[in-house]
C-alpha cells in the first residue's frame, strides 16, 4: 500500500509549489466515451499491460504497450483487489498481530499502486482528453475506496488492538513508527468516532469538498474576468513588442477590442516590473487585489464558511482548531511551534523590506516621481535597482549551461561526490514520450540502486512547473528498489542545437534531483514510510538542500563550461549569479510570511467563532502578526489563496519557509565540515535521506544536526543579516 496513491493523487511534490501560480488548467471540450466502472472492471484481464506482476526489484512501466483504454480497467480492478485484501485482513479469525494486520496492509494494493503511479505520471506529463475524463470519473471513486478502508469498523478494531498493546510488543523502531502513523491516519479519517459523529463528519467533509470545488472554479473564473483590458496601446508602454502582440492575441481570443493582460494567481503581477505607465500599474494591481470581491463572483462567503466547516471538523475529531489537527503529523507538530518560527522571521524580514523600500523610494525621488512608493510601484523600481546592482546578461551566461553537461557533470557529479552514485543510460527501457531519457543508478559498491527518468522539455499536454514522483517506492518488505522520475518545462532546442538553459533551470534540475535522491536512497522496510512519503513540512528539505550544490564552486566549475570552447565560466560571472540570489529578499520573505500568517489565523479559529468578515479578519491578522506593511502585500490574499482553500495546504503554507530553514541550516553543517565530501554525504544519507518517514522527523533531524534547526543560516542566505 502506498499512502500517496490513496490519500492524494492530485498533489505532486514540487508541482504544488511550482504549478499553482497559474490556476488555468487546460479544459477539454471533447468528451470521448468511457465505459461504465462495471464494464471497465469486466474488461480487465491478461491482455492488460498492468495485469502481470512485475518481477522485483524494478518496475519499469511498459509504456510501449500501455494504451489509454488500459488505465480505467486496471484502476477498477486495483480497487476491487485491494478492497478484497483489506476485507480479508478485517475478517481474519486469528487474533490481531502486527504481522497479520499492519504488515499485511502494507502488502495490499499492488495493482492499484502500479496503475495509479503510471496514470498520475502520464496525466501530468502527457495528458489528453480521454485520460482527463478517466481522471474525473475515477477521482471520487478512489476517494470512496479510501474511506471504505479507513472507516471499516472491523479493520479499525484490529488496528486499534495492536496499537494499544504496542508498548509490550518487541518491535524495531520502524515497525513502531508504522503502527503510530497508520493508527493516526485511521483516527484522522474519523475511524474512532461514534456513528453520529461519523455521520456529521461525513456531512462536513462533503460540504468542505463542495466549497473547495466552488472556490477553485470561482477563482479560475474571477482571475480570468479580472484581466486588464485596454484599447490604448500607450497604456502598455514598457512592454516588448512580443508582449503587446500576445496581449492583442489574448483580446482576439476573448472577442474583445484592444489588448488583454491576464492575471496570474499571485498578488503581484510580472508585467508590473515593466509597465512605465503608473496608472496602468495601479489598475492592474487593483484588479488583482480585488479579483474575488466582484458582485458576480464574490468568494468571501465561500471562504468564511470553509474556515467554519474546518473548525467544526477539528472539534468533532477532538482538536481545538483545524491547524492543531492537521499539524499533528507534521514535523512542526503544533500551531505554537509554527507561530514561534514565523514570529522569529518577521522582524528581520520586515526590517530588510523597509530598507529595500527606502532604496526604491530614493530611485523614485531621484527621478522626481513626486509620490510615495505603493505596492504597484515596487516591482517596477526594484527592477531598476536590480539592473543597477545585480544585473547579468542571461545571453552571456547561457553558453555555459548546456543541459547535458549540467546533468552529467553537475547533477550526477555532485551525487557521485557525495554518495558515490554512478549513472548509466538505458535506451532499452520504454518511455512515455520520445523526449524522456531513462538511467539506471548504481550504488558506490556497484550494485543496482534505482531507475531514474527525466522529462525536461516543455510541450503541450504537460502541466506547467517541475516535479518529481515515483513509479515504485523502495521497500525491503516487498523487495522493491525505487523507480523515480523528474519532469520540467525547459525550452526545447531546435533539432541539432544544444539545449542551453537558464540559472533558474539549473536550480530546478538540482531541486528535482534532490527529491529523486530522497526516493532513490531510501532504505525502509515498509513502502508507506519510504522515500518521499514524508510530511509536507519535510518533503522540500532534501530537494532544496540539493539546490545548494548547483552554484557551489567545485560543482559549478565542473559543469559550467562554454559549450563551444570548453572554457570554464568566468569567476566574476559566477559571482554575479550568486549575488543576484540575494536581491529583493526582504520583500519576498515578507510577502510569504504574511501569507503564512493569514493561513494560520484562518485555521486557528475555534468552532465557536462566528462567520468572519473576511476583509476585517485579514486586516486584523496582518496587523497582529506585525506584517501589515502597506507596500508589501501578502503573496496571496485570503480570497485567492488557492493553496490553503483547495490545494491541500491548509495550515501548511508555512512549510515552504520551514523547509528553507532546514535546507540552509543543513547546508551550513556541510560547510562547517568540509563541504562536498563522501564522508559528509554518507552521513547525511544514512541519517536523513535513507530514512524516509521511519522515525519522528524532528528527532531524525536533531540526531543528524546535533540540535534542533535554527533560522540563522536562512537569514544569512537571504542576506537578511547585518543591516
Ligand atoms: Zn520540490
Amino acid at each position: 500500500m502506498t499512502r500517496k496513491t490513496l490519500v492524494s493523487a492530485a498533489c505532486l511534490l514540487a508541482a504544488a509549489f511550482f504549478m499553482t501560480e497559474n490556476p488555468a488548467i487546460a479544459q477539454s471540450t471533447a468528451e470521448p466515451a468511457l465505459p461504465s466502472p462495471a464494464q471497465a472492471l469486466a474488461a480487465f484481464g491478461p491482455s492488460n499491460p498492468f495485469y502481470a506482476t512485475p518481477a522485483p526489484p524494478f518496475y519499469a512501466p511498459p509504456f510501449d504497450k500501455i494504451r489509454d483504454a488500459d488505465y480505467q480497467p486496471a484502476i477498477e480492478a486495483g480497487m476491487a483487489e485491494q478492497a478484497k485484501e483489506m476485507q480479508a485482513i478485517a475478517d481474519n479469525p486469528t487474533p490481531p498481530t502486527f504481522e497479520n494486520t499492519y504488515v499485511a496492509m502494507e502488502k495490499t494494493g499492488a495493482l492499484l499502486d502500479r496503475v495509479m503511479a503510471v496514470f498520475n505520471g502520464v496525466t501530468s506529463a502527457d495528458t489528453n482528453p480521454y485520460l482527463e475524463n478517466v481522471q474525473t470519473e475515477e477521482a471520487p471513486r478512489l476517494s470512496a475506496h479510501q474511506d471504505s478502508i479507513y472507516l471499516n469498523p472491523k479493520l479499525f478494531a484490529r488496528v486499534r488492538a495492536v496499537y494499544e498493546e504496542r508498548a509490550t510488543l518487541h518491535l524495531d523502531a520502524e515497525s513502531q513508527r508504522l503502527i503510530k502513523i497508520t493508527y493516526d491516519e485511521f483516527v484522522h479519517a474519523g475511524a474512532a468516532l461514534s456513528p453520529a459523529d461519523r455521520d456529521r463528519l461525513k456531512q462536513l467533509n462533503e460540504e468542505e469538498s463542495k466549497l473547495e470545488d466552488a472556490f477553485s472554479r470561482g477563482l479560475l473564473a474571477d482571475t480570468k474576468n479580472a484581466a486588464f483590458v485596454t484599447t490604448d496601446r500607450a497604456a502598455l508602454a514598457g512592454l516588448s513588442d512580443a508582449q503587446i502582440a500576445a496581449a492583442a492575441e489574448d483580446a482576439k481570443a476573448r472577442h474583445v477590442q484592444g489588448y488583454v493582460i491576464p492575471l496570474q494567481n499571485t498578488t503581484q503581477q510580472p508585467v508590473l516590473a515593466e509597465l512605465t505607465n503608473r496608472a496602468t500599474r495601479q489598475a492592474i494591481f487593483e484588479k488583482s487585489w480585488t479579483r474575488c470581491e466582484q458582485p458576480q463572483g464574490d468568494l468571501r462567503p465561500t471562504i468564511a464558511r470553509l474556515a467554519q466547516v474546518r473548525a467544526e471538523k477539528a472539534k468533532i475529531l477532538g482538536y481545538p482548531n483545524f491547524a492543531a489537527w492537521t499539524l499533528e503529523d507534521q514535523m512542526a507538530k503544533n500551531p505554537a511551534t509554527v507561530l514561534h518560527f514565523l514570529n522569529q522571521l518577521i522582524p528581520p524580514a520586515t526590517a530588510k523590506a523597509r530598507a529595500e523600500a527606502k532604496e526604491i523610494q530614493a530611485v523614485i525621488d531621484a527621478q522626481h516621481g513626486g509620490f510615495e512608493l505603493q505596492p504597484w510601484d515596487w516591482e517596477f523600481y526594484a527592477e531598476q535597482v536590480r539592473k543597477a546592482k545585480y544585473d547579468f546578461d542571461e545571453s552571456q551566461v547561457k553558453p555555459y549551461f548546456e543541459l547535458n553537461s549540467v546533468l552529467e557533470n553537475g547533477v550526477f557529479y555532485a551525487a557521485h561526490q557525495l554518495y558515490g552514485l554512478t549513472f548509466k543510460e538505458r535506451k532499452d527501457l520504454p518511455v512515455w514520450n520520445p523526449d524522456v531519457r531513462a538511467f539506471e543508478v548504481f550504488d558506490a559498491d556497484g550494485k543496482p540502486l534505482a531507475l531514474w527518468y527525466c522529462d525536461y522539455f516543455k510541450r503541450d499536454k504537460k502541466q506547467g512547473g517541475a516535479w518529481m514522483d515515483v513509479f515504485q517506492d523502495q521497500s525491503r518488505l516487498l523487495g522493491h528498489l525505487a523507480v523515480v522520475y523528474n519532469v520540467a518545462n525547459f525550452q526545447k532546442p531546435a533539432p541539432g542545437e544544444p539545449a542551453l538553459i537558464t540559472p533558474d533551470d539549473v536550480t530546478t534540475m538540482f531541486h528535482e534531483f534532490g527529491h529523486a535522491l530522497h526516493g532513490m536512497l531510501s532504505a525502509a522496510d515498509y513502502p508507506s514510510l519510504a522515500g518521499t512519503n514524508v510530511p509536507r513540512d519535510f518533503v522540500e528539505f532534501p530537494s532544496q538542500f540539493n539546490e545548494h550544490w548547483a552554484f557551489y564552486p567545485q560543482v559549478l566549475e565542473h559543469y559550467a563550461r562554454n559549450y563551444k570552447t570548453g572554457e570554464p565560466i568566468p569567476a566574476a560571472l559566477a559571482e554575479k549569479i550568486r549575488k543576484a540570489q540575494q536581491f529583493n529578499q526582504g520583500y519576498e520573505l515578507t510577502e510569504l510570511l504574511a501569507a503564512s500568517m493569514l493561513d494560520m489565523h484562518w485555521h486557528m479559529l475555534p468552532a465557536s467563532a462566528p462567520l468572519e468578515n473576511v476583509d476585517q479578519f485579514e486586516k486584523t491578522a496582518l496587523v497582529e502578526s506585525h506584517v501589515a506593511l502597506h507596500d508589501v502585500p501578502p503573496r496571496y490574499r485570503s480570497t485567492y489563496f488557492l493553496h490553503i482553500w483547495a490545494n491541500g495546504y491548509a495550515a501548511g503554507y508555512y512549510a515552504y519557509q520551514w523547509t528553507e530553514m532546514l535546507d540552509d541550516d543543513a547546508f551550513q553543517w556541510f560547510q562547517q565540515h568540509g563541504g562536498l565530501t563522501r564522508a559528509n554525504g554518507d552521513r547525511f544519507r544514512q541519517m536523513i535521506l535513507s530514512r524516509g518517514n521511519t522515525e519522528d522527523l524532528a528527532t531524525l533531524y536533531a540526531n543528524w544536526r546535533g540540535r534542533a534547526p535554527e533560522i540563522g543560516a536562512m537569514l544569512q542566505d537571504r542576506g537578511l543579516t547585518g543591516h
